[in-house]
């Protein structure tokens, strides 16, 4: 089994790390918070100091940060991380970033003879724990054909979405799409509750009728309806508001290079910077609930 180097323990990473421990992989971990990286080594991990520690033996590298500047800035220009890559080893970048980001990460590990794909994930902080992620590939398919037991250790549904970025424009539609069912699930559930109906049983309602989507099956925004989505502890875990403006932004930009229009997306991405500017970036996106109302009830 090939040896592992895991960069970026984060909500994503930490439990994608853990399931590929549970599935006998080795894998050696870094991230800049040190707490993250002890708390793998106490399962199984072995510690890394640096990013470049953690490739030095490692055949397969995974990388899962929060944004393009990150990704760029660990593997490029002099001393970054693929120069200290072996050559011939597999590199599997899982964060979501633009895809002009993954497409320069793609052309210098080609110049060293590094095989990388472009494999951002969707499916969440739950997703991640359970394994069950679905991962959107860009890249060449031989390259995902290696990649594919290490993927399905971490996830379910492995897509070939086409060449290079290709990941990467794919995760931008969806987490588009995401966020619009996101902010109309929350509208609806403000609206239903201030006219006096319950919020589980109008969620129940909407779930099992034409308005049901995946923000109400698995990720009700109002607190306490889904025992266990962010919403009901405080909008914790889960994924960052600042994240989904981030790949909000990054649907604009990929919309303003193919003079695409997309209104839903750009009225989206202001709701989001709205929730940013009162100082609720760090909450989960489904925090977007309080827009709408400013102390939502369990
Ligand atoms: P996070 O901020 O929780 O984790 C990112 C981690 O990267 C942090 O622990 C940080 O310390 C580490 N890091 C940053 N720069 C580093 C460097 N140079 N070296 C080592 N470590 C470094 O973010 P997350 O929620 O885990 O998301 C990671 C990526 O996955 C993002 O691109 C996000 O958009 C995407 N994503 C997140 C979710 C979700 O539900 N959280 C779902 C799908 C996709």
């Amino acid at each position: 089994m090939p040896q592992i180097a895991f960069i970026g323990l984060g909500h994503m990473g930490l439990p994608m790390a853990r399931n590929l421990l549970k599935n006998g992989y080795s894998v050696t971990a870094f991230d800049l918070v040190t707490e993250a990286v002890t708390s793998l080594a106490g399962e199984g991990a072995k510690a890394a100091t640096s990013a470049a520690e953690a490739v030095r033996d490692a055949s397969v590298v995974i990388s899962m940060l929060p944004a393009s500047r990150h990704v760029e800035g660990l593997y490029l220009g002099e001393g970054g991380l693929l120069e200290k890559i072996t050559p011939g080893s597999l590199v599997l970048e899982c964060s979501t970033i633009a895809p002009d980001s993954a497409r320069k990460v793609h052309g210098a590990a080609a110049a060293r003879g590094i095989a990388l794909l472009d494999a951002p994930v969707s499916g969440g902080t739950a997703g991640a724990a359970a394994g069950t992620l679905t991962f959107m590939v860009g890249g060449k398919a031989e390259t995902l054909e290696k990649a594919r037991p290490i993927l399905a250790a971490m996830g379910k549904n492995i897509f070939h979405a086409g060449p290079d970025g290709a990941g990467q424009v794919a995760k931008v539609c969806n987490n588009q799409l995401l966020a619009v069912h996101m902010i109309g699930t929350a509208e609806s559930m403000a609206l239903g509750v201030a006219n006096g109906l319950d919020p589980a049983v109008l969620a129940e309602i909407m779930r099992q009728s034409s308005g049901g989507n995946w923000s109400l099956e698995k990720y009700n925004p109002w607190p306490g309806v889904m025992e266990n989505a962010p919403a009901s502890k405080g909008y914790s875990g889960g994924f960052m508001a600042e994240l989904m403006a981030k790949d909000l932004g990054l649907a604009q930009e990929a919309a303003q290079v193919t003079g695409n229009s997309t209104p839903m997306g750009a009225l989206a991405l202001q709701l989001y910077r709205m929730l940013l500017k009162q100082g609720d970036g760090k909450l989960d996106f489904s925090a977007v609930q309080k827009l709408f109302v400013e102390k939502p009830q369990g």
